[in-house]
């Protein structure tokens, strides 16, 4: 009998393929005492892993392809230089001759002495730096104990043709993957709204997260199958299965070649309507893929990743050097909405900045638009940069996460001062570059009427909207079966946004997952939506 297992579906498609299954959980480490006599060939047992673990990084730097974010590099140089620094280069060698014990043991106990440390520091950011500790440590450990299997980023030739069966998946993971000939995700955990999920869909790789204790029943290289479309991982095939999923597989790519032709067709209803199709982007690099598809607008384009895998926040030239360069590939007429940093909760890459105590409940916490309030200095040189792209291409600029008008207030107040300081400057912008809202707050959808007197347009985000007004956490899979897109509170306060557009006279778009989910199209049509933005 076929083996079902069940997770969420959150990138659509069907993959048949072997299993690359990546067992990157905690090594097992025990402890016992190495003879005096043997002690400094436990050290050089030691400094032979130290050195093949510089070698594994410097491989996979070296092998990044060009196309993948600069970010993804930087990342990998942060782990090199830990494992050249002291506490980890020399610190275990101490306490292999002290404690007299072996390599694996030493290295536990300078990873609890790190961690612990890293624990009590108070900036949220290096708090989390404890994560790089942990994979620089792993990885050292399953050197020591052999275990080959664990970094399937220096063999490539493994991962062509396979899919990928893991924990979790970071972003970073997932682009390296991909290009490395993975073709198909499924995760144990992660919901369907987190970033990777959004990439996987990004990527159109079929993938499945939150899919419990797969690990354990599919077995490396099984063949298997993942339909995204319905959450399921299929192992333990039949023929009669395998047969049922190729033809679907054939089926889903000829309605694709159906779709391609159609492609270049104006997209209006039958009664008349005009409907725009409007990407979402988040890497420069996706602008090239606005022009393949001919959206006709970038509806939302995240800047959060500027802001990703680093210390510092971006200057005002290098944010204007990544609008440059989108004008630049989706060409000067083509609209782009560039929405302001949306840092924080599911997007923590605050490298500082961001102070206080942790969050409790990061998502009710400071982020987006109220984190920006709090670090003006940051939220100045993306808006100057903003304005200064707003002379080269037609660009509007978008507030996410407003909860109420006075926040609104306070954007324009400071977009006039940026203006002033540009004026200044002999830096020109365009006078009349529209300002628009998220509406991804239940407040924010029931007070709609006072957001558009001051707003030019807005865009419903109903990621953040259903997660805010059904009280589910997007990124906790143990609830993600009540992420409802249909409830009727969500439907309200999505017709409730869209009348207060149209009594407004203003434009109303949808750009949450939902606006590219093709169940949901008619629906949103009744409702009155005509501008659908997505990945
Ligand atoms: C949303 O919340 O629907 C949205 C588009 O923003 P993000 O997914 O980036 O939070
Ligand atoms: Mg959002």
């Amino acid at each position: 009998m076929p083996l079902s297992l069940h997770g969420i579906g959150v990138s659509r498609g069907y993959a048949i393929g072997k299993s690359f299954i990546l067992q990157r959980g905690q090594p097992e480490v025990s402890e016992y005492s190495i003879p005096t006599a043997l002690i400094e060939d436990e050290v050089q047992r030691f400094k032979e892993a130290l050195s093949a673990g510089c070698h594994q990084l410097r491989e996979i730097r070296r092998r990044i392809p060009p196309s993948v974010p600069v970010e993804i590099g930087e990342f990998i140089d942060t782990h090199l230089l830990m494992l050249e620094d002291a506490p980890l280069a020399e610190a275990p060698v101490k306490l292999i001759r002290s404690h007299q014990c072996n390599a694996e043991w030493a290295l536990k106990l300078q990873r609890d002495l790190l961690v612990q440390a890293f624990e009590e520091i108070d900036d949220p950011y290096l708090r989390t730096r404890k994560d790089d500790v942990d994979h620089v440590v792993k990885r050292l450990q399953h050197i020591l104990l052999s275990d080959d299997g664990f970094y399937p980023d220096l063999l490539p030739a493994r991962l062509e043709g396979r899919i990928v069966i893991a924990d979790d998946l970071t972003p970073a993971d997932t682009i390296l993957m991909q290009h490395q000939g993975a073709f198909a995700f499924v995760t144990e955990f992660g919901g369907p709204l987190s970033h990777t999920a959004i990439l996987a869909r990004s990527l159109r790789i079929p993938a499945v997260v939150g899919a419990r204790n797969v690990r354990r029943y599919l077995m490396e290289e099984e063949e298997i199958v993942v339909d995204g479309s319905l959450g399921v991982v299929l192992g333990d095939l039949n023929q009669d299965l395998l047969a049922y999923y190729r033809l679907r597989r054939r089926q889903e790519q000829q309605a694709r070649q159906a779709l391609e032709r159609i492609r270049r067709e104006p997209a209006i209803t039958r009664d008349g309507v005009e409907v725009a199709l409007q990407a979402n982007i988040e890497l420069p690099e996706d602008a090239q893929a606005v022009r393949q598809e001919e959206a006709v607008g970038v509806g939302l384009y995240r800047t959060e990743f500027l802001y990703m895998n680093r210390q510092d926040a971006p200057d005002e030239e290098e944010h204007l050097a990544s609008y440059r360069h989108v004008i630049s590939t989706v060409g000067e007429d083509c609209p782009i909405i560039i929405r302001t940093a949306d840092l924080g909760a599911d997007k923590q890459v605050d490298g500082g900045r961001s102070s206080g105590p942790v969050a409790t409940n990061p998502a009710l916490g400071l982020r987006g638009v109220r984190l920006c309030l709090k670090d003006l200095e940051m939220f100045r040189a993306q808006l100057r940069a903003i304005l200064r792209a707003s002379a080269v291409g037609r660009v509007a600029l978008m507030i996410p996460m407003l909860s109420n008008v006075q926040e609104v207030f306070q954007v324009l107040r400071l977009l006039e001062d940026c203006k002033r300081e540009l004026l200044q400057r002999g830096q020109s912008y365009d006078q009349r570059m529209p300002v628009g809202g998220m509406v991804e707050v239940p407040a924010a959808a029931l007070c709609a009427d006072q957001l558009t007197r001051y707003l030019d347009f807005l865009s419903i985000g109903t990621n953040d909207l259903i997660q805010y007004t059904l009280a589910i956490d997007r990124l906790d899979d143990e609830v993600g079966y009540l992420y409802d897109p249909l409830h009727p509170a969500v439907l309200k306060l999505i017709a409730a946004t869209i009348r207060a557009g149209r009594k407004a006279n203003i434009p109303v778009a949808m750009c949450g997952e939902m606006a590219g989910d093709a169940r949901y199209t008619r629906l949103l049509l009744g409702l009155g939506l005509t501008r659908f933005s997505m990945h």
